[in-house]
């Protein structure tokens, strides 16, 4: 196993540690487990303007080490690459260019 592969599995144990601190290392809207493609989602109505400038490796440290508020935990899940995309798009009021109207 090369440093980059180390790197790789130590990334991915900390954020299976973060997941499971936000409720399990799944999505939760469509029950994905594969971790590569779970991420940390914010839910609507956020407004803590300190955790949205964190940059994600900060983010994922602070949570494992305790240095993120049980408050701001209340407001990130678990959400899938797909879902978390979609959550995004739903929620167009906020962010305008991500508007995507489908043909029914
Ligand atoms: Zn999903």
């Amino acid at each position: 196993m090369d440093r980059r592969d180390k790197l790789v599995l130590r990334r991915q144990k900390i954020r299976r540690e973060v997941f499971e601190i936000l409720g399990g290392v799944f999505c939760q809207k469509c029950g994905n487990t594969d971790i590569r493609v779970l991420t940390i989602n914010h839910l609507d109505g956020h407004k803590e303007p300190k955790t949205q400038r964190i940059n994600p490796r900060r983010r994922y440290r602070d949570i494992v080490n305790g240095v993120t508020s049980k408050e701001e935990l209340k407001y990130l899940n678990v959400l899938c690459q797909n879902c978390n995309i979609l959550y995004e798009y739903e929620r167009e009021n906020r962010f305008p260019k991500m508007r995507s109207p489908m043909l029914e």
